[in-house]
């Protein structure tokens, strides 16, 4: 079983201090003017037709136009949530999902969790009062699981279906099939229903039966799909659902004028500093919003700006910083919203997030390095590795327009021109270019056998379908006929992680360190728990070997994170607030990034629920670090590395030549063979996470993959 959808009726603790915000009458004033000014607000009645009409609706608008905040509120007026039926709006991203759902709540003026909530993994604000349901793509398919014929929901809006996640890809095929299915059901009750009219006897004797065929017919409704969009192409969605219906929203744009740069920049990171500081010095007033590719980079220009700040004249430090990215904890993503302080101007350090997905309202001025961090899959090699590569010239158009929603921008590319020219038209879609496994196993679990027939929007590779599917067998997720037919298949189909940490998890609990291994997992699952700022390099290394075990990276984090445990529970008698700023502190001086691992810290209590609620059994290995070690080596086989003569490593199972990431315990004494989670490519291929391990624990924990081979 799995306990993760809330359906109770308490609203959920903590957090509420959001949405909970008495608004004064004044602001109240402010933001139902805001709402009235929208692009969308004077369309309103015609979209809720719209929505009335036809049961699939494809709405295209620019970005800032009010569709994700508005058109919910637009359907639950107009009675869509009779029944106590759901109205749910998926997103691609969490952060996405979380802030919404917080400024709605606000608009509706009701305290957040109530009438309106988000679920994202790892989080639910949702109760039994809930109708109007902000959700990652990603939980909703989760959802299915449960729940195949969605029948809480009356409408799904599949929000930001131009980012084409692997997630939304997947969720529009499997929303098609249940439309399908439940008009068919629909049609089936309501022949038989005409039929038992008919027959009043029947209907006076049998009372009790016919009640509650009425109530079962009435939970019955069809679902109507709403596809919504950034980019002007609709036609591949409307195309997709038999020539569905698209209408557009007519935004506001701004002039914005481009800037790019004469020469290549070899170091963006610099260059988006002096840039930042160039416009906060010469230009007027606006804030700026500077696109860069991760949690860490944006952590390190956040310090660097913080530091710049420092050596400037008191009456030019007017600046502050702010960042957003999806791991940022939720009672931090509200900042970037808030206006800067009187006088001051906000800097916006943020991932892709901010390019369609939230929009702040302020912006006169984008910074744009041109870079996105996107997943790449080798399927001839069965490797996925983080890559930075350009960005499309729509992603580009996105990022520049963000200047423009309210007055005329200007847009520092920080690229050249004929640069510009070489981007790809429009972005990839991730389903062609990321491991399926994930993905193949859930549709498994949710009925839909064969995977190359299944209707998607855009089909995967044969090759990576084949290769995705091998590595499922492997880790003993399907049987040898491709089948989802065994238990640990089923348990990791339940489990809301990678196959290969689900497996680690299920293994772990054999090998007796299913404790350790959830820690593991738990610190995986962040971008960095490190982190080393470049004026300090040595000392934070130094730090860092305090915690290092000599079994490797993974058995370092473990440290990491009972360190901070033993420092919370001796300060268990303190205040929230003291014991967080205290927290903070401790991870400061040991170049440890607090959100990071705070987020770690949620993951861990959340997946600890999981496992135990599946009735695996949560024992450590204590002193015994072996079994561990030999429990990632039987977990991560597909990841294992043989040193080369060389100091480089080959991965066993595609030869390929990979380096030991700098961040590693074993970037100077490097061991003789080990498994790793992480590829990551910068000039080099480099390994993050790594651990020592015995080469004849491979052929003896993994000969189904191993003994073939050798
Ligand atoms: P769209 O989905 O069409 O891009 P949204 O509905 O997200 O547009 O945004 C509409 C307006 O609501 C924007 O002007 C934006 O500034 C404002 N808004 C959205 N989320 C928040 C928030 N969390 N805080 C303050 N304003 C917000
Ligand atoms: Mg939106």
């Amino acid at each position: 079983g799995q306990g993760r959808l809330n359906s109770s009726t308490k609203i959920p603790k903590g957090n509420l201090s959001d949405g909970n915000r008495k608004l004064d009458a004044f602001s109240k004033q402010m933001l139902a003017q805001h709402r009235k000014s929208l692009p969308i607000a004077s369309v309103d009645k015609r979209l809720v037709e719209e929505v009335q009409k036809h049961d699939t609706l494809i709405i295209v608008g620019e970005t800032g136009s009010g569709k994700t905040t508005q058109l919910p509120q637009f359907l639950y007026n107009a009675g869509f949530c009779g029944d106590g039926k759901l109205i749910g709006i998926t997103q691609p991203r969490r952060v996405a999902a979380v802030t919404v759902a917080k400024r709605v709540a606000e608009e509706c003026g009701v305290n957040l969790g109530e009438k309106v909530g988000y679920s994202i993994r790892f989080e639910d604000m949702t109760s039994s009062l809930t109708r109007i349901k902000y959700m990652t793509d990603g939980l909703l398919l989760r959802e299915a699981l449960l729940d195949p014929h969605l029948s809480r929901y009356s409408v799904i809006i599949v929000d930001e279906a131009h980012e084409r996640t692997v997630h939304t890809d997947v969720l529009l095929g499997l929303l098609k099939s249940v439309q399908d299915a439940r008009s068919k059901s629909l049609n089936n009750l309501q022949n038989t229903k005409n039929k038992k009219t008919n027959n009043d006897i029947q209907l006076k004797e049998n009372g009790a039966q016919c009640l509650n065929f009425l109530k079962q017919y009435q939970g019955r409704t069809p679902l109507k799909l709403i596809i919504m969009s950034a980019s002007l192409d609709a036609r591949i969605f409307s195309e997709y659902f038999g020539g569905a219906r698209a209408v557009h929203i007519q935004g506001r744009q701004f002039p914005v004028d481009i800037f790019y740069t004469l020469h290549v920049e070899n170091d963006y990171l610099d260059a988006s500093l002096a840039t930042i500081f160039q416009i906060h010095l010469e230009e007027g007033p606006g804030d700026i919003l500077v696109f860069l590719t991760g949690q860490e980079e944006i952590e390190s220009v956040e310090r660097l700006v913080k530091e710049r700040l420092k050596q400037l004249p008191e009456n030019s430090k007017k600046l502050v910083a702010v960042s957003i990215f999806s791991s940022l904890p939720s009672e931090q993503q509200m900042r970037v919203f808030a206006p800067a302080p009187p006088g001051f101007r906000k800097v916006i350090l943020a991932t892709n997030i901010a390019e369609t997905s939230v929009t702040i309202s302020g912006i006169k001025y984008i910074i744009d390095p041109g870079l996105v961090k996107a997943r790449y899959y080798d399927p001839n090699k069965g490797l996925e590795s983080l890559v930075v590569v350009p960005i499309s010239k729509a992603q580009a158009l996105q990022r520049s327009g963000r200047a423009g929603r309210e007055g005329p921008g200007k847009c520092f590319r920080l690229y050249q021109e004929d640069q510009f020219g070489k981007f790809e038209d429009s972005t990839k879609p991730e389903i062609k270019r990321c491991n399926l496994s994930n993905i193949i196993l859930q549709l498994k679990a949710l009925g839909v056998d064969d995977i190359s027939g299944f209707d998607f929007i855009e089909k995967p590779t044969r090759s990576a379908i084949v290769k995705s599917l091998e590595q499922l067998f492997l880790l003993g997720a399907l049987t040898d006929d491709c089948k989802l037919s065994n238990p640990v298949g089923r348990q990791m189909a339940c489990l809301p992680l990678d196959p290969i940490y689900s497996k680690a998890l299920i293994l772990a609990s054999e090998f007796n360190c299913l404790e350790e291994m959830l820690i593991t997992v738990a610190m995986l699952s962040v971008e960095s728990i490190f982190y080393s700022p470049r004026d300090k390099k040595e000392e934070s290394r130094t730090t860092k070997k305090s915690f290092a075990s000599p079994e490797g990276d993974h058995l370092t984090l473990v440290n990491v994170y009972r360190a901070s445990n033993e420092f919370l529970e001796k300060r268990s008698g303190l205040s929230k607030e003291k014991r967080e700023k205290a927290f903070r502190k401790w991870c400061k001086e040991n170049f440890i990034d607090s959100r990071s691992l705070r987020h770690a810290r949620d993951i861990h209590s959340q997946i600890r629920r999981n496992v135990e609620q599946m009735g695996l059994r949560v024992a450590s290995c204590g002193d015994d670090v072996l079994q561990f070690c030999r429990c990632l080596a039987a977990s991560f086989f597909l990841n294992a590395a043989l040193k080369q003569p060389e100091g480089s490593y080959r991965a066993l199972a595609n030869g390929e030549i990979v380096s030991i990431h700098p961040s590693s315990v074993f970037f100077k004494n490097k061991p003789e063979c080990l498994i790793f989670n992480e590829l990551v490519e910068t000039n080099r291929k480099y390994i993050r996470n790594t651990t020592r391990i015995d080469y004849l624990w491979l052929t003896e924990l993994a000969p189904q993959f191993y003994a073939v081979q050798n």
